[in-house]
């Protein structure tokens, strides 16, 4: 305790910062652009080329794997990405779900109800409210009415439009309207190639990759020719990775459960089930179903995938082991998926970034997919709304943070403990060898007071 306080006191004397240095004015704040690549596995870097991503994160930072949030889907994660959010606490929970209270059904193709928004605030509404303007170009949610506002830039969804185009667009606002201090691009590849063919597929994954990695050239070019590069902030990330399914592979409910005792809402890895029945029967037959399928009562779900505390979250959850697929009595519908147990580095994606705010060549094994977005939060200067991230897991890729120099602040001060102790105890051994040097030193003393008695 005493040690940390003096390191404590030294660092304050020596008039180091450890907090984050002050917010830059408005108009001096660069914009932001997040771009999304939908599937793109953490680990395709390892096995794939990719010069254009390379040539990005080599003059900037590069965060080999994220750990995002259970479920491992499409818009769970996009939504966790920026609002900060587990599933359970922004409320999408799937790519299907039902919410008993109000009776509503929910899927990926029919998305536009604000209903199963509004229980966060994404940035973009953030970043509006506080003055600036947000543009999207196709990330899940942007062209929602979420807390009653409307992006003015913004593209419906269609999966029909180029790359070129939605990225085209967004440098058209960012330079038209400076006011425009976060943009954000979805983009379908390699999520919808790794489903179809699978991720070791390596032929058709080489093919697909290598035109995501186009894309990124584009959007270096564009960024150049826009006179945005190097100016501007840019993150390309993912939401989940991709796993290997086979025919081999099929858990069958139907096998287990009769077909008329429960409904199903979502499928496959993570099946949400109303039981039609009382809960514990079906519960224990699904319990002891199959060796690769775990089965949990929605109270029982562990702590750890943070994904009981919500309405929408059904009776009975069921999670297949990585590259399992959970059917009701069907064939294989794809041959790669997602979703499964967020543990799994097979579901995580990759996080590059570069920019003004960002280190130069800088590498992080790893953070937590909802600490992106105290990070933007803070690029953009606007304050975060209540969220599961932690900034000072992500400060150090920022170049005005004071990393490298805390480690050697603490190194010095260390090192000038060392001395000082070592100089004290060298002290007091030289001084104790003075006093043995003269053995009769003490006995003088003593002789002196007791002399004082007679002197009274
Ligand atoms: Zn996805």
């Amino acid at each position: 305790m005493q040690i940390s306080g003096y390191l404590y006191a030294l660092i304050i004397c020596s008039g180091l910062t450890l907090s984050v240095p002050a917010l830059k004015s408005a108009n001096d704040t660069p914009a932001l652009l997040l771009v999304s690549f939908d599937g793109f596995r953490a680990d395709y870097l390892n096995k794939y080329s990719f010069p254009n991503l390379e040539k990005f994160f080599s003059d900037g930072v590069l965060v080999h794997e994220l750990t995002n949030v259970f479920t491992t889907k499409t818009f769970p994660n996009h939504y966790s990405l920026v609002t900060g959010l587990y599933a359970e606490s922004h409320g999408m929970l799937a790519s299907i779900m039902y919410d008993p209270v109000s009776k509503r059904h929910f899927s990926i193709k029919n998305d536009s109800d604000p209903f199963w928004w509004n229980e966060a605030t994404p940035i973009w509404v953030s970043v509006e409210k506080n003055g600036y303007r947000a543009a999207a170009a196709m990330w899940p949610g942007t062209d929602v009415k979420i807390q009653n506002h409307t992006l003015k830039y913004k593209y419906e969804y269609d999966s029909k439009v180029p790359f070129e185009e939605r990225l085209g667009n967004l440098t058209q606002w960012m330079t038209m309207d400076r006011s425009v201090k976060f943009a954000t691009l979805y983009w379908e590849e390699p999520d919808w190639s790794g489903h179809k063919y699978g991720p070791e597929n390596t032929t058709e994954m080489t093919k697909v990759l290598r035109e995501v990695d186009n894309h990124i050239g584009f959007l270096i070019e564009q960024l150049n020719k826009t006179g945005l590069w190097g100016k501007i902030n840019v993150i390309i990330t993912s939401d989940h990775g991709m796993a290997q399914c086979a025919k081999e592979r099929l858990i069958k409910l139907n096998d287990c459960i009769s077909p008329n005792s429960y409904t199903v809402v979502d499928l496959t890895p993570v099946a949400a089930i109303i039981p039609l029945q009382d809960n514990s029967t079906i519960y224990k037959k699904l319990s002891s179903c199959h060796d690769h399928m775990k089965a949990y009562l929605k109270d029982d779900v562990p702590d750890r995938l943070h994904y009981k505390n919500n309405e929408r979250i059904q009776p009975i959850i069921l999670v297949a082991d990585e590259g399992w697929t959970i059917v009701k009595n069907g064939s294989l519908p794809r041959l790669g998926d997602h979703g499964y147990d967020n543990t799994l580095p097979s579901m995580h994606p990759f996080l590059a970034a570069h920019g003004p705010a960002f280190r130069k060549g800088y590498r992080m094994s790893s953070f937590n997919s909802v600490d992106l977005y105290p990070l933007m939060c803070h690029l953009i200067g606007i304050a975060p709304e209540a969220n599961n991230g932690s900034f000072a897991h992500v400060r150090c890729a920022l170049v005005n943070e004071q990393c490298g120099e805390l480690a050697l602040a603490v190194g010095i001060v260390i090192g000038v403990l060392i001395i000082l102790t070592t100089f004290t105890c060298l002290f007091k051994l030289m001084k104790n060898r003075d006093a043995s040097s003269r053995p009769f030193a003490r006995l003088e003393l003593d002789d002196d007071a007791d002399d004082e008695p007679l002197l009274e």
